[in-house]
Formats: C-alpha cells, sequence, structure tokens
C-alpha cells in the first residue's frame, strides 16, 4: 500500500468541486507562485512553523528539542532548526501550540478512513474527496490508489492539478476521476516563469492531452490584479479554453490574501502584501471576456 505526505485534510470543504467534499492536501509542488494562497504546501519535506502572535517565549521547544545541547541559546526555537530530525518533541512540547509541524505521513488506508467519515454528506449534496495541494501529480502513485480506493467505496473524486507533471501519472488518474480542477495563469511563457518559477508549456500540452480523453474539466483561473488580470491575459486563456474538448465551465478566482500570514510563518518573501482583491465590478469584466466566446463561467470555485 502507498503512504504519502498529507498537510491537511479539509472537512466540509465548498469550494474544490460540486457539492460538499472533503480535500485532501497533498505536500509539494514543483511551482511558485507569487500568491499561493498554501504555502506550506509548497515543500515536498516536512516543515515547521511557529506563530509568532501565540508564541509565549517560554523556551519549552528549545529544552524538549534532543539537539539542544548544540544549539545552546535560550526562548523560541527557530522554525527552521538546524539540525533536525523531525522528532516532533519541539511541538509536543509547546504550551499555546505556537508551534506545528506541517506534513504528516498517511497510508491510502488512513486518508480513505478519512474521506469515509463523510459519506452521508456527499450524497447528500453531490459532494466527494478532491484530492490537491500542492501538486497531486507529485504524488502520482499515492493519489491513483487514493482515487482507486474512492471508487471501490463509491466516492465521486476531483483532482485539483497545477498541470505541471508527467503527462503519464496524469492520464492515469483520469481513468479513475470524475472530475478536473486544472489552473491556468499565463498563456505567456515569459510571464508564467517570471511569477510561477517554471514554464507553462508542460501544462498546456497535458490540458490538451487530458481534454482529448476527459469530459469533466473545470479551468480555474486565478484573477489577480495587475498580476494577470489584464485583457490580453484574459483573453488568451478564454480563447485557448474554447478549443478544448471537455470544458465544463471556467471558473474566475478573485486573489485574497489568506496567504500573507502564512507566507510569514514561513520565512517567504511575500511580494504582493499591497495587492488588494479585485472589485466585483472587474470580476464581472473577466467573466464577460470568457463569455464572449461561449464558455460556461462562474465567480468563485463552486
Ligand atoms: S522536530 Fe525534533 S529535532 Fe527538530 S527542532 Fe523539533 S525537537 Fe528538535
Ligand atoms: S514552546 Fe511554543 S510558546 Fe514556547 S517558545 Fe516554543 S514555540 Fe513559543
Amino acid at each position: 500500500m502507498q503512504s504519502g505526505l498529507v498537510f491537511n485534510i479539509q472537512k466540509y470543504s465548498l469550494h474544490d468541486g460540486p457539492g460538499i467534499r472533503t480535500t485532501v492536501f497533498l505536500k509539494g509542488c514543483p511551482l511558485c507562485c507569487d500568491w499561493c494562497h498554501n504555502p506550506e504546501g509548497i515543500s515536498p519535506e516536512r516543515e515547521i512553523v511557529v506563530a509568532e502572535t501565540r508564541c509565549a517565549v517560554c523556551g519549552h521547544c528549545r529544552e524538549a528539542c534532543p539537539f539542544s545541547d548544540s544549539i545552546g541559546g535560550t526562548g523560541v526555537l527557530p522554525a527552521r532548526n538546524e539540525p533536525c530530525d523531525y522528532c516532533s518533541k519541539c511541538v509536543e512540547a509547546c504550551p499555546t501550540g505556537a508551534r506545528q509541524m506541517v506534513g504528516r505521513e498517511m497510508t491510502v488506508a488512513e486518508v480513505t478512513a478519512e474521506i469515509l467519515k463523510d459519506r452521508v454528506f456527499y450524497e447528500e449534496s453531490g459532494g466527494g474527496a478532491t484530492f490537491s495541494g500542492g501538486e497531486p501529480l507529485l504524488q502520482s502513485a499515492f493519489v491513483i490508489e487514493l482515487l482507486e480506493a474512492c471508487h471501490a467505496n463509491g466516492i465521486r473524486t476531483a483532482v485539483d492539478t497545477c498541470g505541471f507533471g508527467r503527462s503519464e501519472s496524469l492520464l492515469a488518474m483520469a481513468r479513475l476521476a470524475d472530475l478536473f480542477l486544472y489552473d491556468i495563469k499565463f498563456m505567456d511563457d515569459a510571464r508564467h516563469r517570471e511569477h510561477c518559477g517554471v514554464t507553462n508549456s508542460l501544462i498546456l500540452e497535458n490540458l490538451q492531452a487530458l481534454a482529448r480523453v476527459h469530459s469533466n474539466i473545470w479551468i480555474r483561473v486565478p484573477v489577480i490584479p495587475n498580476v494577470n488580470d489584464d485583457g490580453d491575459n484574459l483573453s488568451a486563456i478564454a480563447g485557448f479554453t474554447a478549443t478544448l474538448p471537455g470544458i465544463r465551465q471556467v471558473n474566475l478566482l478573485p486573489y485574497h490574501k489568506t496567504g500573507l500570514t502564512k507566507h510569514a510563518r514561513l520565512g517567504h518573501e511575500y511580494d504582493l502584501a499591497d495587492v488588494r482583491p479585485p472589485s466585483a465590478e472587474k470580476m464581472e469584466q473577466a467573466a464577460g471576456l470568457f463569455r464572449t466566446t461561449g464558455l460556461n463561467v462562474r465567480i468563485g470555485g463552486h
């Protein structure tokens, strides 16, 4: 049985596909988008985070660490402590919950058991399980077994992907998943490299291959003011998407700042601190660009 690194299992999710869903967030992503609202999912390794606002600076984490003698000092142990063997003793010793471990190794059976706990909600709402991240394609063998387990238990599934991964893995998932949530941020490769860290050519090629074999794909476009919300970019995405079979709808996702605090806890730079969420009028304008191509467009994630 496969196991994988999971950083969150979100119950009662309403934004990751139809109905009430359980969303499994997998650790590791090949992109590093400037606006990422799940930055704790980027690294494929476990990480420790410290919420400074909850830290009592009691030093219990430092005392609990098996490397405390070599580290020395007093007070709060840095989140990125060196050396560290991820034993969790500092997390267990923290009296305020300020110190947390991000990423837990789980088996397919453990994740499936969590998903099955909410079966009744899926049946009543038309929901199911969504595998997100991070990037599910980075843990494809694990995700494929999870999809098989859900299928065997009659649970409908969705895969939320950035599309940057092996096309063989994506197409293997396509044989099992009921729905794909597929992100497009830029059509211009240089802009994609600048803001997401990698080329978009593999993402677009994979989407074309997926659309040939799967008939239930939702395209998700984050709308980030002064980053990718210009008419040229949105029209280019709309034009490309409209040529593909299998696209059921386009979701335009307004930028929000929920990632800001998480980036700070991880010690990341956050270049978009001054960017405000787009207005309702701006979102309607963006939706209008997509509707001119005949696409079914929604503002928001469902
Ligand atoms: S996880 Fe273990 S080794 Fe790492 S900082 Fe905490 S106590 Fe020390
Ligand atoms: S144990 Fe928790 S509250 Fe105390 S210093 Fe460490 S992180 Fe802060």
